[in-house]
Formats: C-alpha cells, sequence, structure tokens
C-alpha cells in the first residue's frame, strides 16, 4: 500500500524510536515521543475544545482538555497534535474539537493529515492488517480493534476504510445530512486472491441531503431511542439495484449524540 507523506512520517518516527515492531504504542510513550519531538505535552480545562497546539518564538505547546472521556479519544488527539508539529510547522492550525477529528474528508487538508499521520502512528498498517487478517468483519471486529489499538470507533472504521481490509462502504452524516462517503477500493487477499471493490456499485443518495429514511443512520437521525446499531438491510436502501444482485447488507451505524454526526459502515455478509 502507498503511504502519503503523513502517513510516512509517522512510521519514520516510530522506526526511530525503534518502536515499528514491538506493537501498539502506550499512552506514555506517546508522550515521550511528543517530548522528544520538541513539543511540551500538558493536559488542561479547555473550553470547548479537545486540543490544540500553540507554537510561540519556536516553542511548540500541545494541549489536551483533561476532560476528554475515553482513552481513545484523547490519544488519537494528542497523536493529531502531534501531526500538526510535525507536518506545519509554519502554520498555526486551529484548535480542534472532536468534529474535525471525526469529519476526516470535509475539515480541510491539514486536518485530513494530521488525523492521516495519528492513524498510522496509533496503528500502522502492518499491525492493523495482521490484527484484521482471518477474522469476520463486523461490529465485534470494529470493537476487539477499538480495544487492541486503544482509539475510538470512528478511528477504527475509517482506517478500515484506509488499509482496505475488507469491502466496504463508509458514509458520514452531520445534523441529518450526508456529508461524504468512500468505497473500498480493489484489493489482493492474503492468498492473493482478487478482490473487486466497492467502486462498481452507485450510491443512490445526494450531498447535503438526508440519508435514506429505512436506512439504521436514518433511523438515529428520525428517533431519540436508542436504536440496534447494527442490522440487515436491503442493498436498494443506500444503492441502485440490477436485478441479479444479492440484496442482503449490513448497516452497522456509530452515533455521537453530542456532535449529531454518525459514521455508517455497509457490507455484504
Ligand atoms: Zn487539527
Amino acid at each position: 500500500m502507498l503511504l502519503s507523506k503523513a502517513e510516512a512520517t509517522a512510521k519514520k518516527i516510530l522506526s526511530e524510536f525503534g518502536l515499528n515492531e514491538i506493537g501498539i504504542l502506550t499512552s506514555t510513550e506517546l508522550q515521550t515521543i511528543i517530548q522528544a519531538r520538541g513539543a511540551y505535552y500538558e493536559e488542561v480545562e479547555l473550553d470547548s475544545m479537545d486540543g490544540r497546539i500553540v507554537t510561540f518564538n519556536g516553542k511548540s505547546v500541545i494541549s489536551i482538555n483533561k476532560n476528554i472521556v475515553g482513552t481513545g479519544k484523547k490519544r488519537f488527539t494528542a497523536a493529531h497534535e502531534l501531526g500538526h508539529f510535525e507536518l506545519h510547522k509554519n502554520i498555526q492550525p486551529p484548535a480542534d474539537t472532536q468534529y474535525e477529528l471525526c469529519n476526516w474528508y470535509q475539515s480541510g487538508s491539514h486536518e485530513k493529515e494530521a488525523n492521516d499521520f495519528a492513524s498510522e502512528l496509533l496503528m500502522p498498517t502492518h499491525l492493523f492488517i495482521q490484527e484484521c487478517k482471518g477474522k469476520k468483519f463486523g461490529p465485534q471486529l470494529i470493537k476487539q480493534l477499538a480495544e487492541t489499538f486503544q482509539v475510538t470507533h470512528t478511528a477504527i472504521i475509517l482506517k478500515i476504510l484506509k488499509a482496505n481490509v475488507h469491502p466496504v462502504c463508509v458514509i458520514a452524516t452531520k445534523k441529518n445530512k450526508i456529508k461524504w462517503w468512500k468505497l473500498s477500493q480493489s484489493m489482493e487477499s492474503a492468498d492473493h486472491e482478487f478482490i473487486p471493490g466497492w467502486t462498481k456499485y452507485k450510491l443512490r443518495i445526494t450531498s447535503n441531503l438526508p440519508p435514506p429514511p429505512d436506512s439504521v443512520m436514518g433511523q438515529f437521525f428520525k428517533s431519540n431511542k436508542s436504536l440496534e446499531t447494527l442490522q440487515e438491510i436491503d442493498k436498494s436502501t443506500w444503492f441502485l439495484t440490477h436485478p441479479q444482485d444479492n440484496l442482503v447488507m449490513l448497516e452497522y451505524c456509530n452515533y455521537i449524540r453530542d456532535y449529531d454526526f454518525g459514521l455508517s459502515v455497509v457490507w455484504e455478509d
């Protein structure tokens, strides 16, 4: 897999610290790397933001909101700010909220680069692929990967797409409006078998319109009740169909109520 500049930078840092093959970065190692690279790390009270980096007179301070709930979110935010430090030396990135951290493909190129960096630092692609090998795809795997790599479910879903470990479609919705979607590329399996990507599938959705009402995501936005996050759906819910198509698909929706933001993964069982 071809690495972007941001991913290659993360990989280089891991290898400089001799951590490339060891496995998953601990939170202490992450803080040590940040300090060793030359930025000051602190966990403080921050008003309505998760993290920020401030550079003044050549000194950078990475501040993470100490009230962030969940190790995964805190780690990803810290790695994201380190990404800004490594990649965007001459700009002052805006403060980061969870929305920038989730809304990967829409938050501008600097935010995407910082997220790509964080993703590769905390979930090195070769280790991620290894962890997925031979396992059945589904919410259970997403949960297991989130525990192994100590990151959020959102970060795992986006890594699944990026590392191309299983053919899926990922759709992001904010305030009941579709923001972006991505389909898996074609891939070669571990046994060198060709697995066609999903770019052959045509989605029947429009940007900035609500998700289909019968999709799991659509149900989340309609209802305040807690819902089954995994459901069997008909292919025609999201895609244009042909008579010979297998119509059964699965949809798993990870909905963050605080941000009114949903990320759906759709796949064939
Ligand atoms: Zn950022």
